[in-house]
């Protein structure tokens, strides 16, 4: 059922009243729903007032391509679908200037760069603490972009690679739980194997390849990424928005193949099934009670 579409998202973006510098280098649309959708690797602001990154061989500057057209189209479908909307953090910010996904420390050169940092920081913390005003667990998700030649969708939870290779059993005895970004999840649902939320019938990675089709590790399907294989485990802000220290937020990183972000068929694809995901997510495992409005 499609509900009749208000001003909410037509008033957007939403500029966070409390920030103190409302820069135009972060967006910020304010949700309804335990849902946190942000996009740190987007931005193609290059001004030239912010300092190139230059922090030797290993930095890393190259964009994650529309991963910002691919947040705003999962939150306007979630949004058309539900009448609820996810709240959405996006980085306008070039990754040659900032990275966010990385401690403030090691995110930039320059002191303008850093307050970037932390007024991106300061947003999912505001956006944070308004889901915790009305719900007791929520959902961060953080969107890049790879160019691995598997072209699979690789899901981040601070589980490397060799973690991964371990079978569903010695998983679930393992301290792998207390190590995963979404270790408050499998807390509160002590009657489900850990490993299902991994790559299990309760995993987000089955459902996308279950119901959607889509390639993903993990996932029944690909249980792993091959040992050779270059994959991405989750960065900093799965680490800091995610319940692996402790909280009540858990967080998955989500990396997209160039095949899913550079046609707007594939875009199309992944945002109706991360929309179609994410709500099955929230309203089996948060609480929330989407089927009355699907
Ligand atoms: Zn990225």
């Amino acid at each position: 059922m499609v509900l009749p579409v208000t001003n909410q998202w037509q008033c957007l973006p939403t500029q966070v009243p409390l920030l103190d510098s409302n820069s135009k280098y972060v967006t910020y649309y304010e949700g309804t729903l335990p849902l946190i959708l942000a996009a740190p690797h987007g931005g193609r602001l290059f001004p030239t007032s912010i300092p190139d990154r230059t922090a030797g061989n290993g930095t890393v500057t190259v964009t994650d391509a529309y991963t910002k057209d691919v947040v705003l189209a999962i939150a306007k479908k979630i949004r058309e679908r539900t009448g609820e909307s996810p709240h959405v953090v996006l980085l306008q910010l070039a990754r040659t200037k900032v990275d966010v996904n990385r401690e403030k420390s090691e995110a930039s050169d320059s002191d303008a760069g850093q307050m970037v940092w932390q007024e991106y920081h300061n947003t999912i913390q505001y956006a944070l603490e308004k889901v915790n005003q009305n719900h007791n667990a929520g959902l961060f998700i953080d969107i890049h972009g790879h160019g691995h030649p598997e072209n699979w969708i690789e899901l981040g939870y601070l589980l490397d690679n060799q973690t991964l290779q371990l079978s569903d059993e010695e998983l679930d005895h393992s301290k792998a739980k207390s190590e995963a970004s979404i270790q408050n999840l499998s807390k509160r649902y002590p009657d489900i194997m850990f490993s299902s939320f991994l790559r299990g019938n309760s995993s987000l990675g089955t459902r996308l390849a279950s119901t959607h089709h889509l390639r993903t590790t993990p996932s029944k399907q690909e249980p792993n990424p091959s040992q050779i294989k270059k994959y991405f485990s989750g960065g900093y802000c799965t680490q800091a928005y995610g319940s692996r220290d402790s909280g009540d937020f858990d967080a998955i990183q989500i990396e997209l193949p160039k095949p899913l972000r550079f046609s707007a068929s594939g875009r199309d694809q992944v945002t109706t099934a991360l929309c179609e995901s994410l709500a099955w997510m929230l309203q089996t495992f948060y609480h929330v009670d989407m089927r009355a409005k699907m």
